[in-house]
């Protein structure tokens, strides 16, 4: 209300997806990953539709985010990825928050503060076995597991890894980390006895190109939200039913202008008009994540018809040639990602231009602009 800008989100496309990735996975459990507030498409509103479809558990950054969750009526298991400081120890506790673990302190103040409040905690270990990024080492991991196990009220949920490429199909290190995560990890936790954990390093990429990495349980976040890893070539393939974009970007024509030739188009004047030309004005811009980089580069829709993009997008307005569009009215909407007619403007499109990954485009858009949610 109040803003001529909207993010639609399409509740039929994420129940679409996240079907879809049941049907390739099974059996396996899906932790749905939730961060970064659903990847711009609500964190509450996603996680609760996941919940209701059978999603076995969520994955967020922050402590914060579990919480909210909690309190939002979510009661499936909840990983926090990126860590746990002592002042959120209280809140791990009470809302029965999953912390994923690197660390040997981390384990044992969990085991302290949860003996003192008389809960028990469930941990997930993180392990680095060719990521390069966060975790443990392979060594430190038998020290870890033992840990957990001996330490009182802490539970092993999981064992996880994750990988620096599965988003490239033909790319070898997938299945080498796969064999090594096996090799390492999975068969020295059955030599000391198993357990009841779930072991887990399947990503979007992973699920779609590597069935071998699917293991008990899979960590979708993109797919859900209708994308794939490798942008368009993903898209291509399409080796299972296509995913479905689940967001909508909208904007309203806020007015309509009559130029003649010649004409110096905003900042910079980097667009000088080569004829007649209409030009429609719209209320978007860089603050609400309709990048600069966009400038004379990118299309918009209107009527059904692509129009470009003229001159620079400036922080709250942007400027769209429609003098080949046909009929154009003040206050027609102006589709700035999704479809519109036949047409179509995907977050691969507009990643190309921003220079960037589709990722970001959905988490820019999403997170800058008031969500509406249709079925
Ligand atoms: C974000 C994330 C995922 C999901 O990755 P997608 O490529 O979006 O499917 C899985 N695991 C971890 C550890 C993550 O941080």
């Amino acid at each position: 209300m109040g803003s001529c800008n909207c993010v639609e989100i399409n509740r039929t496309a994420l129940r679409h997806n996240f079907e879809v990735c049941h049907n390739i996975v099974r059996d396996n459990a899906i932790l749905a990953m939730v961060k970064a507030n659903g990847y711009g498409h609500g964190m509450v509103e996603c996680a609760s539709l996941f919940e209701a479809m059978g999603a076995a558990a969520f994955g967020v950054a922050e402590t914060a985010e579990g919480v909210e969750l909690r309190q939002a009526g979510i009661t499936k298991p909840i990983l926090i990825f990126t860590g746990v400081l002592p002042e959120m120890l209280d809140l791990i506790v009470k809302y029965a928050l999953s912390p994923v673990v690197v660390d040997d302190d981390c384990l044992s103040m969990l085991s302290s503060k949860a003996l003192a409040l008389q809960r028990e905690i469930a941990v997930h270990i993180k392990v680095d076995v060719g990521m390069g990024r966060q975790g443990c080492s392979v060594c430190d991991f038998s020290h870890l597991f033992a840990m957990v196990n001996s330490l009182p009220n802490l539970k092993l949920a999981g064992v996880l890894a994750h990988f620096p490429m599965s988003d490239d199909c033909g790319n070898k290190s997938t299945g080498e980390i796969t064999k090594k995560f096996f090799r390492e990890i999975v068969n020295r936790c059955e030599e000391d006895g198993g357990g009841d954990y779930y072991s887990h390093v399947a990503n979007s990429g992973a699920i779609l190109y590597f069935p071998e990495t699917r293991l008990d349980m899979v960590r979708p976040g993109l797919m859900l939200y209708g994308y794939y890893p490798d942008g368009e070539a993903g898209r291509n393939r399409s080796l299972y039913p296509s995913l479905k974009p689940v967001m909508r970007f909208t904007s309203r024509i806020i007015q309509l202008r009559d130029l003649e030739t010649g004409v110096g188009l905003g900042y910079g004047h980097t667009a000088v008009t080569s004829r007649k030309t209409k030009l429609a004005l719209l209320p978007v811009g860089y603050a609400d994540g309709y990048l600069r980089s966009m400038s004379n580069k990118g299309e918009v829709l209107i009527r059904g018809k692509r129009a470009p993009v003229v001159g620079r997008v400036s922080m709250n307005i942007t400027m769209v040639d429609v003098t080949d569009i046909g009929s154009v009215s003040k206050d027609d909407e102006v589709v700035l990602l999704g479809q519109q007619g036949n047409e179509e403007i995907t977050a691969d499109e507009i990643a190309v231009h921003m220079g960037t990954i589709n990722y970001e485009v959905l988490c820019l858009l999403g997170n800058l602009n008031n969500r509406r949610y249709i079925d």
